[in-house]
C-alpha cells in the first residue's frame, strides 16, 4: 500500500508564529524540527498499519523544509518549486503516466521498488494523509490561518460551504478515487475538513485561541497521537470512501481586490462572478484543482499595497 503525505507547517504542535515557518533563524530551525517529528510520526504509523511505500510532498513555503535523509521509512521527498499540482504534487504522476503522458519515471526505468508510484495508473496510491494543516483565512480563529495566499484570497467556498486547503486539496484525492484517511492540525482545521472528509481520522494537536496563539500538546504527545491515528487510518482504509464532494462542484473564490478577480478570470475554467470574486465549476475535480492552482499563481502579479 502506497501512502501520499501532503504536509504543511502551520498546523504542527508548538508552531504559533511565522518566524517558526520561515528561514532563516533559530525559531525556524525549531519549527522545522517540530515539523519533521510530526511527518515522521505519520510515516511510522502508516508503516505500522501496512504501508509499503511513502511519498511526502513538502507543501510549505520554499517546499524544502526537511533534511531528506532524516525522513523515516525511506520516504520519497517531493520538494522544491514550482509545483503544477502544488500541495498535491506527486500524487497525480501515476495518472499522467497511465494516460501516456511524459511521466517523470517511466515503467521501464522504474525497477522493483523504485518510483513504482509512477509506473501505474490512477489509484496506485491507497490513500492521502494531510499533516500539519491549518485553518482557512475566513474561518474561526486558527493559528496562522490562510487559504493558499493570504495576500490575495479572502474566502473560498466549495458547493456553498466554507472550505480551507484540506477540502480544496481533497479534489485531487477525489479525482484519483482515493480517501483522505488522516488529517492533523488545530481544532479549527479539523472542524473545517469535516464536511468534505467525514471518514478521515483526525488528530487535534493544538487549540488555537487567536490567529497567533494556541495551547499546544507536547511534541512527544502530538507525535504519539499522530502515529496512532495513522495506524488506525490504515486499518480502516478498506471502509473509507473518497472525499465527500458533490460533482459537478463549484468553487467560489473571493479576493482582496477587483484587480485580482480580473487577473484570475484569465485562467482557463475560471469566470468572473462578482467585483472581487471568481467561480470555478465542473465535473472533473482534477481540472477544478488545476484551475484553482493557476489562480493562485497568476494573481501574485496583482499583490501589493
Ligand atoms: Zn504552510
Amino acid at each position: 500500500m502506497k501512502v501520499f503525505i501532503s504536509f504543511d507547517m502551520e498546523g504542527v504542535a508548538g508552531i504559533v508564529d511565522w518566524s517558526q515557518c520561515r528561514a532563516p533563524g533559530q525559531p525556524y530551525e525549531e519549527g522545522r524540527r517540530l515539523l519533521l517529528g510530526e511527518v515522521n510520526a505519520a510515516i511510522d504509523g502508516a508503516i505500522a498499519g501496512g504501508a509499503t511505500e511513502i511519498v511526502c510532498n513538502d507543501s510549505h513555503g520554499t517546499m524544502y523544509n526537511l533534511d531528506p535523509a532524516a525522513l523515516h521509512g525511506q520516504a520519497t521527498y517531493v520538494a522544491g518549486r514550482h509545483k503544477p499540482m502544488y500541495m498535491m504534487q506527486g500524487m497525480e504522476t501515476g495518472a499522467d503516466a497511465a494516460a501516456g503522458g511524459p511521466g517523470q519515471f517511466s515503467t521501464a526505468a522504474g525497477g522493483p521498488g523504485q518510483f513504482s508510484t509512477a509506473a501505474g495508473g490512477p489509484g496506485q496510491f491507497s490513500t492521502v494523509f494531510m499533516v500539519g494543516y491549518h485553518g482557512s483565512i475566513s474561518g474561526e480563529s486558527a493559528v496562522l490561518s490562510h487559504t493558499y495566499n493570504p495576500q490575495v484570497i479572502s474566502h473560498v467556498e466549495m458547493n456553498g460551504c466554507r472550505v480551507g486547503e484540506s477540502g480544496i486539496n481533497a479534489l485531487v484525492a477525489l479525482g484519483l478515487g482515493v480517501p483522505v484517511a488522516l488529517i492533523t492540525g488545530d481544532r479549527q482545521t479539523i472542524a473545517e475538513a469535516d464536511p468534505f472528509l467525514p471518514d478521515a481520522e483526525r488528530v487535534v494537536v493544538k487549540e488555537s485561541f487567536t490567529r497567533f496563539g494556541a495551547v499546544n500538546l507536547h511534541p512527544d504527545v502530538s507525535r504519539a497521537m499522530i502515529t496512532e491515528g495513522a495506524t488506525r487510518a490504515m486499518k480502516r482504509l478498506t471502509t473509507m470512501k473518497p472525499p465527500a464532494i458533490q460533482l459537478p462542484a463549484v468553487l467560489d473564490v473571493h479576493m482582496q481586490t477587483a484587480d485580482m478577480a480580473e487577473v484570475a478570470s484569465w485562467v482557463r475554467g475560471v469566470a468572473r462572478s462578482g467585483l472581487r470574486s471568481v467561480r470555478i465549476e465542473g465535473e472533473d475535480p482534477l481540472a477544478l484543482f488545476r484551475s484553482f492552482v493557476a489562480v493562485t499563481y497568476i494573481t501574485r502579479v496583482s499583490e501589493g499595497r
